[in-house]
């Protein structure tokens, strides 16, 4: 039978998984991964779940999620620290509130810290990796140990860590003084202009935007939001059993009673077809899918183009 996932994703979406593990803290990880290790169990990790599709038959793996309703942030040698296990969102009023500036633009997005910085998460042309120092990652062997952040790769919704499989277990990050009541206005800003776009994930389920925007092709353009692509090539038209394009931004794929992972996923691929005939270029994917997908005549899969 195993653990059902579906609750712990924003999409609300997505089958068991043979067995999971809950940490809230760098050490219970650090223990629990180690143990995996050591007997060989397959696992994968998730933190908010606000960046996952999972297939509606699971995962058959053993599910780590770190994540923690208590946030962790100390102030170490003029460094804010925070462990990965933080909400992300709770991190960033925790700084305003201590009068720290730098990470008021990610006011209002889903997940947790470790999950920012692998996708380095950010709004309003700013992310994370902008004011991150540096972090401490476990790799699959075991192995705990601080990297610099200029050592992960971090460009757009990227960081080297999509790929490695190291786990951030917490993160050093070098933040500005600011003016607290300008900075809580600004986040109130950020927030409300947030419900003005975006669906509240808890009334209306979604993992946010399904694809990057696309990058310049040359150095001198600027990035194109990919909802302006997938709304010129008519997707809001589109709908895939229970799996509807959001009305008001056509990057965001909602769901009503009924919609299953399956049909978000078959949605998601009619929509990138919608833009690749209409432009001839293949938008690239920002959500990640975990578990098989069985895409109309396709053998089944867990890739998606
Ligand atoms: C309504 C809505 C709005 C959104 N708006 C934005 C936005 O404005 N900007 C933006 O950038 N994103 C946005 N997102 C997407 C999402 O919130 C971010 O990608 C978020 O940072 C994901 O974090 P998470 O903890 O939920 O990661 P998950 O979804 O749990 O996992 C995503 C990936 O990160 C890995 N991961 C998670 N935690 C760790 C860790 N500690 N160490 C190593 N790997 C880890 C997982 O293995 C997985 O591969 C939005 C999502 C929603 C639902």
């Amino acid at each position: 039978m195993g653990t059902p996932l579906a609750p712990l994703t924003t999409f609300q979406l997505g089958g068991p998984c043979r067995e999971l593990i809950q940490c809230a803290d760098p050490d219970s990880l650090r223990t629990a991964v180690s143990a995996l290790l050591r007997a060989g169990t397959p696992y994968v990790l998730i933190g908010g779940g606000s960046n996952l599709l999972i297939a509606d038959e699971g995962v058959d793996a053993v599910v780590v999620r770190y994540f923690s309703e208590e946030p962790a942030v100390t102030v170490k040698d003029g460094a804010v620290e925070v462990s990965g296990a933080t909400i992300l969102d709770q991190f960033v009023r925790a700084t305003i509130e201590a009068g720290w500036d730098g990470v008021i633009m990610c006011s209002g997005i889903p997940g947790t810290v470790g999950g920012a910085i692998v996708g380095n998460a950010g709004a309003f042309g700013k992310q994370i990796g902008d004011v991150l120092e540096s972090v401490e990652l476990m790799d699959a062997n075991g192995n705990v140990y601080r990297l610099p952040a200029g050592d992960l790769d971090l460009g757009y919704r990227r960081s080297r860590l999509q790929v490695s499989g190291e786990v951030v277990l917490s993160a050093r990050l070098r933040l500005p003084a600011g003016d607290m009541n300008a900075m809580r206005r600004k986040r109130e800003e950020i927030l409300a202009l947030r419900r003005a776009k975006h669906p509240d994930w808890r009334t209306e389920p979604c993992i946010g935007s399904i694809f990057r925007n696309v990058e310049p092709t040359s150095s001198a353009g600027r990035r194109q939001a990919a909802g302006w692509f997938l709304e010129e090539a008519g997707v809001k038209e589109l709908r895939v059993g229970g799996a509807f394009v959001y009305p008001k931004h056509a990057n965001i794929i909602i769901k009503g009673e009924e919609g299953t992972a399956e049909d978000v996923y078959e949605l998601a691929r009619r929509m990138a077809r919608a833009v690749r005939d209409r432009f001839g270029f293949d938008l690239v994917r920002e959500v990640r899918f975990l578990g098989r997908f069985h895409a109309a005549g396709d053998a089944p899969t867990t890739r998606f183009f």
